[in-house]
């Protein structure tokens, strides 16, 4: 009982990043006083709870201010792209110290990848931004996780990573606790605690980049479904004879506006003789087209318009579906802007019922590249904030796979912002 309420209390003081007083915490969390000032002291000796300025007196004895130490430790988070890693170190506030990223062909090279997040958090781990111990690691993969099967990624997806427990090499590399989820739920929570959707309790996250998936806050808590694959939204059909899908399916979104099919569908413009500055480049990314796009260019323009066009027929069944109060649009075709939002809302318009369109925002994440794997930090920051025996040991003797699994998040209730 009174791990559950030392974790109430430091739940309460980390919600408050402006400090608490005891008296405050004690009519908060509806404990004693007494009840109350033995576990502040208790937090203090941890050094998980300071004692920072004394507030003015409201009669009697000035209150003492605590504050959540966000500096006992810090966390580190990766992102594995399709083609690149990055890695934050993150405060206990979650907020980005620092971040760093590398190119790797991560979806077919398994050994190479490991060893270069390995390298990047060593890099991490001497850093001045490192303060204190690493509390753990969270990664996020381009894949969905799937709770029946931890600590896998999907063969189907990816195949060369099919005999690759990830977690458990890097647990076993590094000695922190490892937790692991798919890269859309990370970025929705990295929205939650710093982005766009701070202020709202149901929004949904799409991430579009090489891979197209989506992340469900609701109720301030993610949405993972019965066994964690919820948000696959890249693999929903948007034209039954469209182009074929990596995961062997026909006219998915992802095959529609994914990276790779966007800068095919300017390949072949090209090829088919269509004037675009783009025809001068050696070789396509998206970051050209989107670049050329915002330059004026014609085939870009359309381009990006007809990949709005599909993403709202996805954003259009969400919102018949779930209802959220916001769509946030992340991942590397969000630079484009206005250039996608423009065709994306008109369409969203025609299509989704008019109370649900009404009242839903979409918008372009506020968060820059280091967003999914800043998210990814914040699970293993959730995870302490819960039990809080994860501050007192840090280096586990087990392996510990923690992905999507409900149960690490039923206890928390700590509130998204
Ligand atoms: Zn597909």
């Amino acid at each position: 009982m009174r791990s559950h309420n030392a974790s109430v209390l430091a739940n309460l003081a980390w919600s408050r990043s402006e400090g608490i007083s005891r008296a405050e915490l004690a009519r908060d969390s509806g404990l004693s006083a007494s009840t109350v000032s033995a576990i502040v002291s208790d937090l203090m000796a941890a050094n998980l709870l300071t004692s920072g300025h004394v507030a003015p007196s409201k009669g009697g004895r000035p209150p003492v201010i605590l504050q959540f130490n966000t500096q006992r430790n810090y966390i580190v988070g990766v992102e594995m792209g399709a083609s690149h890693i990055g890695a934050v170190i993150c405060d206990l506030r979650g907020d980005i110290r620092w971040y760093d990223e590398t190119e790797i062909d991560v979806s077919d090279d398994p050994a190479g990848t490991l060893r270069a997040i390995g390298e990047l958090i060593e890099v991490a781990r001497r850093r001045p931004e490192a303060s204190g111990d690493l509390l753990g690691l969270g990664i996020a993969v381009p894949s969905p996780v799937d709770a029946l099967t931890p600590d896998r990624l999907s063969p189907r997806l990816l195949p060369a990573w099919a005999e690759v427990r990830l977690a458990a090499q890097l647990h076993h590399r590094i000695g922190v606790r490892v937790f692991m989820d798919n890269d859309a739920n990370c970025g929705a929570l990295a929205e939650a605690q710093i982005g766009a959707g701070v202020d709202v309790p149901d929004f949904t996250y799409i991430k579009v980049a090489t891979g197209v998936g989506a992340g469900h806050i609701v109720q301030r808590q993610p949405y993972r479904g019965f066994s964690g694959i919820a948000g696959e939204i890249g693999h929903t059909t948007v034209d039954p004879n469209g182009r074929p899908c990596r995961c062997g399916l026909r006219g998915c979104l992802e095959a529609e506006i994914g990276s790779g099919a966007i800068v095919e569908k300017a390949s072949e413009a090209i090829a088919a003789g269509r004037v675009s500055a783009l025809a001068e480049l050696p070789s396509l990314t998206l970051a050209d087209i989107v670049a050329a796009g915002h330059d004026g260019d014609t085939l870009a323009i359309e381009l990006i318009a007809e990949a709005g066009n599909h993403l709202a027929v996805g954003v259009a069944n969400l919102l018949n579906l779930m209802n959220p109060a916001r769509v946030i649009i992340g991942g590397r075709l969000a630079a484009a802007g206005d250039l996608l939002l423009g065709p994306l809302r008109h369409i969203v318009g025609v299509r989704a019922l008019w109370t649900s369109v009404e009242r839903a925002d979409v918008v372009i994440s506020p968060l820059g590249d280091s967003q999914i794997a800043a998210g990814a930090a914040t699970l293993v920051l959730r995870a302490a904030l819960a039990d809080l025996s994860h501050f007192w040991a840090s280096e586990t003797s087990a392996p510990q796979v923690a992905g999507p699994v409900a149960r690490i998040w039923k206890a928390g209730g700590q509130g998204g912002a």
